[in-house]
């Protein structure tokens, strides 16, 4: 077995034993392979592994790595999960099923019209969170969510099916992912993405549908 293989099996025990342990479905959590900075080699040995959903957050990386892949026949289902320029949206809709980093009003208008065309790959969005109130993080304040997700499903009638975040360096990232959980339910929503290598099973508990795991698949990156 590749190393990355190797990992792949260990954290989806990991992963089966915490959804179990929370009581939760057998299918309830979703995996997304972040496999940002990493060569396409990388994403070979996953996709030879059998994971499917990758995560990447630039947009002209994620075309570069997976559109010869998609090539291939190989089905993909790809997420942005890095900041999206509104000059790249056109780009982003056309290849990524999924953008979870919605956050602005101008990029929600410019995603629905981009959408309203069409084409593209595109499936659904989910909006973050910005659950610690940082200042340099990207994100919707917590105090700004309902309305701005009201926003995006009545007027720009955006496909929103959930919620992302990433919780502060060095809090107690359940509080987070509480936060994001009670402002879904609030607001009807399905899926929750949180969890990255070093607090999933957490979010696991807390109801993540999807965690989002680099490091832990595909090792550190360069800092
Ligand atoms: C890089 C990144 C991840 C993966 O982080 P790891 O700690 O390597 O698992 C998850 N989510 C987002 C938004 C990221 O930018």
């Amino acid at each position: 077995m590749t190393t990355i293989a190797a990992a792949l099996a260990g954290i989806r025990a990991d992963i089966a034993s915490n959804v179990a342990a929370a009581g939760r479905g057998e299918d309830a959590v979703t995996l997304v392979a972040v496999s940002k900075t990493k060569p396409v080699e990388a994403v070979r040995g996953a996709i030879a592994a059998g994971q499917r959903v990758f995560g990447e957050n630039r947009v002209q990386e994620a075309i570069a790595k997976f559109e010869p892949l998609r090539a291939e026949g190989t089905e993909i289902e790809l997420h942005l999960i890095g900041p999206l320029q509104t000059n790249k949206v056109a780009e982003a809709v056309r290849s990524f099923e999924v953008i979870e980093t919605l956050d602005r009003p101008r990029l929600a208008e410019a995603v629905a019209r981009e959408l309203a065309k069409g084409q593209g790959r595109l499936r659904h969005v989910l909006i973050e969170i910005n659950t610690g109130e940082e200042e340099q993080k990207a994100g919707v304040l917590p105090g700004d969510a309902d309305f701005f997700i009201r926003d995006c499903i009545d007027r720009l009638r955006l496909p929103v099916l959930g919620l992302m975040c990433i919780p502060p360096q060095g809090e107690e990232p359940a509080l987070h992912f509480a936060l994001l959980r009670e402002t879904a339910r609030r607001n009807g929503l399905r899926i929750l993405s949180m969890g990255m290598s070093a607090d999933y099973p957490i979010a696991i508990r807390q109801g993540a549908t999807h965690i989002r795991l680099g490091t832990a698949i595909f090792g550190a990156r360069p800092a």
